[in-house]
């Protein structure tokens, strides 16, 4: 498997790991866009929402949860901040490993396409 998401899942890449449970991890992104930014994915390799089966969506409830904690963590969760879930090419996915963003500590943009 080279999917990078499952290289660091299996600890064959490094990286920053903040967070860390049965269902899924949490670590700093590489090149990140605001003071915080933290990815949150899935242990299992699930390419995309796409990808999705139903009987998986409570794994994004989970997420959720675990975003939600680390911004309190992070010290955001009163200023506020954005949840980011790209699938697929139009939708700016880049890395095919679902994975959810969590960005804050600055204004962020308006726009949200
Ligand atoms: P997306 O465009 O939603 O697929 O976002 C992929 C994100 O993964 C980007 O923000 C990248 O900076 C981030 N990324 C790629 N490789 C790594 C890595 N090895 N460690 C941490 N973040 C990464």
């Amino acid at each position: 498997m080279d999917c990078i998401f499952c290289q660091i899942v299996d600890g064959k890449i490094p990286s920053d790991i903040v967070y860390q449970d049965e269902e899924v991890i949490a670590f700093r992104d590489i090149n990140p866009v605001a003071p915080a930014h933290l990815l949150i994915i899935p242990k299992k390799h699930i390419p995309s929402l796409t990808h999705l089966a139903d009987v998986e969506t409570p794994l994004i409830g989970h997420m959720v949860k675990v975003a939600n904690q680390l911004a309190r963590k992070e010290g955001i969760a009163e200023s506020g901040y954005r949840l980011v879930i790209n699938s697929g090419e139009q939708g700016g996915q880049l890395v095919p490993h679902l994975h959810m963003h969590l960005l804050g500590g600055r204004r962020l943009s308006d726009a949200i396409g």
